[in-house]
């Protein structure tokens, strides 16, 4: 029974009425690589890139770039994966770049307010990601790399961090990659129409969207927990931001803490999210609840929550699954 049970997680995540949900991991390392595929992960949704600075002493070079994102290659193949460009500042802190103190550094030079900042740095980094989809290209004929921006909430972050990236990849000559963007401010959501016709997806950074709708920072020990993944206001947002994606024909993804858990997977589905990325080690929870249920009643649960006042009241609901046999 424990080898079936084992081989389960390797089979696609599909609903009873045949409906599919891509489940992919977010990874925060090289060696993390090995385990998506392990745990049933089919690719990459969320490459958290702050390892190659938080690690270091000084910037690492291209080349030292070069070799951490060909390694995760090695172990994903062909198979999705997106680098999300580096996402520093906030509680992700780099010492060696000396970035002065802020007073609410969480809204402050984070993301790609900082990739701005630091621009030649951003280029390298996108160099990096350039230089393997051309080595990945000539040696296996196809590449997965997609590239992601954090922290976009205005249009014209959007646009220059594209423009940035296109002039790199020009003087490269490399090929075209996806190019999308985290929706995880409050901003983006509601521009998410505009952001829409130009991106080709969006991933929902749920743990960021959380803190900057609710006001709650993200870390507080006494004021945050999973109720807050349920506020009316962040299903809202999610189903705007499909919504506006739907309409232009590009795909959304989570990959915030929301994603990993069971119940919430439901909503987020119902909601029609069409990818879920979470840690390795929650692929196969993730994936067996999506096999349990009927994407039409998914979809019916999840309008019944569009209608609800409270946290309280939507988690409740999600609680019970018998209803979405
Ligand atoms: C998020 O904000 O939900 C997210 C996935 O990004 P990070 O946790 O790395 O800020
Ligand atoms: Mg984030």
């Amino acid at each position: 029974i424990r080898k079936a049970e084992g081989a389960q997680k390797y089979k696609a995540a599909e609903t009873l009425d045949g409906h599919h949900v891509d489940v992919v991991c977010n990874i925060a390392k090289p060696e993390d690589a090995k385990l998506v595929l392990e745990n049933g992960g089919e690719g990459v949704g969320l490459l958290r890139t702050e390892f190659l600075f938080e690690s270091s002493a000084a910037e690492p070079t291209v080349e030292e770039q070069c070799e951490s994102l060909k390694a995760i290659v090695e172990e994903l193949g062909s198979r999705q994966l997106i680098v999300r460009t580096a996402d520093i500042g906030g509680d992700k802190p780099v010492s060696w770049m000396h970035i002065p103190q802020e007073e609410n550094p969480f809204l402050g030079m984070r993301g790609i307010r900082l990739s701005f900042k630091y621009e030649d740095m951003f280029r390298r980094q996108l160099e990096a990601i350039y230089q393997t989809a051309i080595w990945q290209k000539e040696t296996s004929g196809s590449t997965g790399l997609h590239i992601m921006f954090p922290m976009i909430g205005r249009m014209s972050e959007w646009s220059k961090a594209r423009d940035i990236t296109e002039s790199v990849r020009l003087q490269l000559n490399a090929p075209k990659l996806p190019l999308g963007i985290m929706i995880e401010v409050p901003s983006a959501v509601m521009i998410a129409e505009h952001l829409a016709k130009e991106v080709d997806f969006f991933s929902i950074g749920s743990n960021d969207l959380t803190q900057y709708t609710l006001a709650i920072d993200r870390g507080h020990p006494d004021l945050c927990c999973e109720a807050d993944s349920y506020h009316p206001a962040l299903v809202r947002m999610i189903e705007m931001t499909v919504k506006a994606a739907r309409a232009h024909g590009k795909w959304v993804g989570v990959c915030g803490n929301a994603a990993a858990s069971p119940n919430l997977a439901t909503l987020l589905v119902g909601l029609g999210v069409s990818e879920l990325s979470v840690s390795p080690a929650n692929v196969a929870a993730v994936k067996n609840i999506i096999r349990a249920v009927n994407y039409s009643k998914l979809q019916e649960k999840a309008n019944k929550a569009l209608e609800l006042e409270s946290s309280e009241a939507i988690m409740a609901l999600y609680k019970i699954n018998d209803d979405l046999l």
